[in-house]
């Protein structure tokens, strides 16, 4: 790059402070205009676009020169910052008062025509999106998102740092970590016929640096997991990995509002109301039908089942009918509620009943309700003239969640949040749930995570009624992330694997070094998986993670850029001692 065009500044930094400044300024020519025989150009680098102007008077040759350039065409120039004149200036950019006369001109590379634009923000096909994303991330709001990562990321590695985390790096080469969704595999080639696994989490490791005595441990970790193709997951994505030794469930709440109060102040600038409010996994499910409540909204649930029977409506007889109140919306059209039927039907419900509470009640319901009805329905949904009352019946558990997902919708609909960020944590979860598809009990969390001390004597009895020392942080309905206290003696671990029907042999199999870890002086300890991806996508109000990953893949885990996967040569499978059978045409 030739010298004396090394850039003095960035063109997004300039203000009427800096008029009269000669400075030289590389970047991408975001847009030229011919105009009244003077050439404008919009100059573009990462902190944003400064106004050029080219004028014959000043220089023909450079105005010669600046009438070849095209869009996304890299250039450097030097000239005097000056003030626009009355009338032109632009209030959309923060330079919008100023321009830079150009004296000096150089093309360090011309471009081809693009796949499409990005100096505006039109909607693009997101596989052709991604499949250039080198030029996608051109675009000033993604450039925006990835500095937020990066801030958010210093802020987290610095707050930890200060609180005595050492950030220590644990290996991607390794084997099955159980978080609950396939590994991705990576054969071997010096021992044939065998496989790492990519971590889904540094679980195994965090816990064997507590055994370590490394005391508190931190990572910005990639992790893998093979999961189902679901709304908005990555095969590879980052989490705030932390452990700390010594330490109760208070420790670990109180260290990540500590977290996520710095990351607000520091990189957003916005005071977060710490430490967040406490709600158990029951209070959770019975209130909103989910184990992440949206709390940005205060609509409830209510379960109506006992008073439903007493309504001579067939579909409410013998089934869960959760009810939810729409504060002030009585008087909505029979084409909204018909509407909100459709919607309701979408997530699975078999209809939606209503009543409208007005001078006089409304609604198909209304004819079937008594006075005593309606003063108890009053009572437990604590109903208020002008509101409207939905109802969706079927069977226990599944009404619940079904008006969960539906409460979600109709608030989005009709209202504003009370707050742009609520922050809850949900604890108490069981330690251990059943899954009808596999006919046996599952860790709710993971296999490593304690029960709390009073339940300890249900584990032999009822282990679906064990608590565990477990909690999940739930940012506006999404969940941040999971951790938990785990077992640090050997012989709870023990039988925590034997209730999940991992006996010992098959546990020394899988994670023998673990509990032989434990086995040479364990120190009580827990910590947390956070979500980096998550955090920031909300914090730049995107609806996807993708849009705060530089280089995601698609939503069918597919790299449209690299076109990974792909397939490999037949030297390289030999090597690895890998045939591949096809499918028979
Ligand atoms: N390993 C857990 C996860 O990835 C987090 C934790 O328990 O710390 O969800």
């Amino acid at each position: 790059m030739r010298k004396e065009f090394k850039r003095t500044d960035y063109c997004g930094n300039f203000n009427i402070k800096d008029i009269g400044r000669y400075v030289v300024l590389n970047g991408w020519v975001n847009r030229r205009r011919d105009h009244g025989g003077l050439i404008f150009v919009d100059l573009r680098d990462r902190s944003g676009i400064i106004q050029l102007v080219f004028d014959p008077q000043c220089s023909k040759e450079v105005f010669e020169l600046a009438q070849e350039l095209k869009n996304e065409w890299v250039i450097g120039v030097k000239g005097y910052i000056s003030k626009r004149p009355e009338g032109s200036e632009n209030q959309k950019i923060s330079t919008g008062e100023i321009e830079v006369i150009v004296d000096k001109l150089i093309i360090f590379s011309k471009a081809n025509i693009l796949p499409f634009n990005v100096n505006e923000d039109e909607n693009i096909d997101e596989f052709i999106r991604l499949k250039y994303r080198f030029l996608d991330l051109r675009r000033p709001k993604l450039q925006k998102n990835i500095e937020l990562r990066h801030k958010v990321t210093q802020e987290v590695r610095r707050y930890l740092t200060d609180n005595g985390f050492w950030e220590v790096e644990t290996p991607m080469l390794t084997r099955s970590t159980p978080e609950g969704a396939r590994d991705y595999l990576v054969p071997s080639r010096i021992y044939k016929g065998k496989f790492y696994a990519l971590p889904q989490s540094p679980q195994l490791f965090k816990q064997m640096l507590m055994v370590a005595g490394i005391d508190r441990y931190f990572q910005v970790a990639r992790c893998f997991r093979d999961e189902d193709l679901r709304a908005d997951r990555q095969p590879e994505f980052t989490q705030i990995d932390v452990e700390a030794s010594f330490v109760d469930v208070e420790d670990i709440l109180s260290i990540v509002e500590g977290l996520m109060y710095s990351i607000f102040k520091n990189v957003l600038n916005i005071d977060i109301q710490i430490p967040f409010p406490r709600m158990s996994y029951r209070e959770a499910y019975l209130k909103y039908g989910s184990d992440k409540p949206d709390l940005r909204y205060n609509t409830e649930l209510y379960d109506v089942s006992e008073i439903a029977k007493l309504i001579p409506f067939p579909p409410f007889q013998d089934r869960e009918v959760i009810a939810t109140k729409v504060p002030e919306k009585g008087n909505i059209s029979r084409k909204v509620i018909d509407e909100l039927t459709e919607s309701a039907k979408g997530l699975g419900a078999k209809g939606l009943a209503w009543l409208s509470f007005q001078e006089e009640l409304k609604g198909p319901l209304s004819k079937l309700i008594n006075e005593g009805i309606l003063d108890r329905l009053k009572r437990d949904t604590n109903l208020s003239q002008g509101d409207l009352l939905l109802f969706v019946a079927d069977e226990t558990g599944k009404a619940r969640e079904i008006m969960g997902r539906f409460r979600l919708e109709i608030n989005k609909r009709f209202f504003q949040p009370i707050a742009p960020f609520i922050f809850t944590w949900i604890t108490d979860f069981p330690l251990f749930s059943f899954s009808k598809e596999e006919n046996r009990i599952e860790a709710e969390h993971h296999p490593f995570t304690s029960p709390k001390e009073e339940d300890i004597p249900l584990l032999d009895t009822e282990p679906l009624k064990v608590r565990a020392n477990a909690y999940d942080l739930v940012l506006n309905g999404i969940e941040l992330g999971s951790g938990s206290i785990r077992n640090s003696e050997p012989s709870m671990q023990k039988k925590i694997l034997s209730i999940l029907g991992i006996d010992e042999e098959m546990a020394y199999k899988k994670f023998g070094f673990l509990l032989e870890a434990l086995s040479y002086g364990a120190p009580p300890h827990g910590g947390i998986a956070l979500g980096l991806d998550r955090i920031v996508a909300i914090i730049a109000g995107e609806e996807s993670i993708r849009e705060v990953i530089a280089f995601p893949k698609t939503q069918s885990a597919f790299c449209s850029l690299t076109e990974a996967p792909a397939e490999v040569e037949e030297a390289q499978l030999k090597e690895l001692g890998i045939s591949i059978k096809r499918k028979e045409e």
